[in-house]
């Protein structure tokens, strides 16, 4: 019999499977599929933190300047992308979960450089008309 490590007054026969030291029941968790002390615990939890994910906006600030630029929609696609594309900087920023912080932005850009095109072909079709 072995004495607790936390507990000198109480006698066990567990073990923790990460240091291996004698720990009494109270003084374990199973986790993960193993029985850990206190401190091994916490050693393995952070070791299993979530992995970074990329925002789920992330294609669709991508996909939609170009879908306003095939259907000549950039009018409307262009200030959604840009609203997606800014929300979606703001939200990686706050969640260090979140990747896609490159994306987001050039999202914007091209949201913006799709609204541009559109007004300046706008503009430039409207002349054209006049004269
Ligand atoms: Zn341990
Ligand atoms: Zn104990």
């Amino acid at each position: 019999m072995a004495l607790c490590h936390q507990h000198p007054d109480r006698e066990t026969e567990l073990a923790c499977d990460g240091c291996g030291r004698s720990f009494c029941e109270s003084c374990l968790v199973g986790i993960l599929g193993r029985t850990l002390c206190e401190e091994c615990k916490f050693v393995a939890v952070k070791g299993v933190t979530a992995p970074r994910r990329r925002h789920p906006n992330a294609t669709l600030v991508m996909v939609l300047p170009i879908v306003g630029y095939i259907t000549h929609l950039a009018l409307f696609t262009g200030p959604i992308g840009l609203y997606l594309g800014r929300k979606m900087l703001t939200e990686v920023s706050e969640d260090p979960n979140y990747t896609g912080r490159t994306l987001a932005m050039v999202g914007m850009m091209v949201s913006g450089a799709s609204l541009v095109a559109w007004i300046v072909g706008a503009a430039a079709g409207l002349l054209v008309g006049i004269r």
